[in-house]
């Protein structure tokens, strides 16, 4: 085991796509699996609560903040073979999308312009877009279980791959350290194509210019019809509502805005109001993409 020291009282705003949140009371960004395993080591002496997360891309921290410990998933490496890759848990999703791409492979161009999410965060939620999957390429996910202290390799069928949805997401002790993904050559004028195209696309679609954590909610699944939930938010009358500086965004009623300064109360009040509307009018239950911590 490592020697290693936790920060202290790390304001976690900094840390989220969001920029919403108090501190996290002790703080570790683990750069590999000895790091990992001699944090989680050193938690479990001190009886401290631990949440891991990798971009903050998805997450909305209370105003509170985290009384435990808070570790940052860092773990880097990427390497290309012949049809495959082995990818750090850590490593940012949109590069390595991009460099799926330089290296003549195709399947990933729908994750390029993503912000901060890594690979590991990405697995956790079955990440998508423009009806492709993460889950689509995966081979095997390396992942380290916090209640034993051990590795592990799922396959892609233990993964439990569903809409938004993973066996890591079902069982929180399990770490995505790394994956290996299988890779098709691709065109490199289509790979160049598809990502100019999913872009703008995201850019027409998305307020990409205040702090956000994506959407706020999985798009309802219902005999294999998925509606989209900004679809539904609208309807219900709520798209530009505003509490406090949170806001249902004009652009896309499904992404919630930080104007500036908003408050994790804020955005909440904003779900629950969603929430509460869309029953109401479409009698349909919207479930939180975005994970809550610190509530
Ligand atoms: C502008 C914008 C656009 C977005 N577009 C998309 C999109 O097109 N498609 C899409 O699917 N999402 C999108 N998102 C949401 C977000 O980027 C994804 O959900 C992303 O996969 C989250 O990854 P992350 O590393 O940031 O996870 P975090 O936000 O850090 O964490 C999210 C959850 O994953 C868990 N987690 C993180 N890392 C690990 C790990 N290594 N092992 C186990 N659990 C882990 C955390 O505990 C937490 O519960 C968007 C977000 C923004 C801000």
């Amino acid at each position: 085991m490592k020697d290693i020291v936790f920060e202290k009282n790390v304001s976690l705003k900094e840390y989220t796509t969001f920029k919403v949140g108090g501190p996290a009371k002790y703080f570790f960004a683990a750069k590999n699996k000895d790091e990992l395993a001699s944090a989680l080591q050193l938690a479990k002496e001190k009886k401290l609560d631990v949440f891991v997360f990798g971009g903050g891309s998805n997450l909305l921290m209370s105003d509170k903040g985290f009384k435990g410990l808070v570790v940052k998933i860092e773990i880097s490496g990427m390497e290309f073979s012949d049809s495959k890759a082995v990818v750090g848990g850590g490593v940012c999703l949109s590069k390595f999308a991009n460099a799926v791409g330089k290296n003549g492979f195709t399947g990933f161009e729908w994750a390029i312009g993503i912000p901060q999410a890594t690979v590991g965060g990405a697995v956790y939620g079955n990440a998508q877009a423009f009806g492709f999957r993460i889950s689509d390429n995966i081979e095997l996910v390396e992942v380290f279980d916090r209640k034993t202290f051990k590795l592990k390799t799922f396959s892609k069928e233990q993964c439990k791959f569903t809409l938004k949805n993973s066996a890591f997401k079902k069982n929180k002790n399990l770490i995505v350290i790394s994956v290996v993904f299988n890779l098709q050559k691709g065109n490199e004028a289509e790979i160049k194509e598809n990502v100019a195209k999913f872009l703008k696309h995201r850019k027409q679609s998305h307020p990409l210019n205040f702090p956000s954590a994506g959407s706020v909610f999985v798009n309802p699944e219902k005999k294999g019809q998925v509606t989209p939930a900004g679809f539904l938010i609208e309807k219900a009358g709520l798209k530009g509502k505003k509490i406090g500086n949170a806001q249902i965004s004009e652009k896309h009623a499904n992404f919630i805005i930080n104007l500036g300064g908003a408050k994790a109360k804020d955005v909440l009040a904003l779900i629950r109001l969603a929430q509460k509307k869309v029953k109401e009018n479409s009698k349909i239950n919207l479930e939180t993409e975005i994970q809550q911590i610190g509530f």
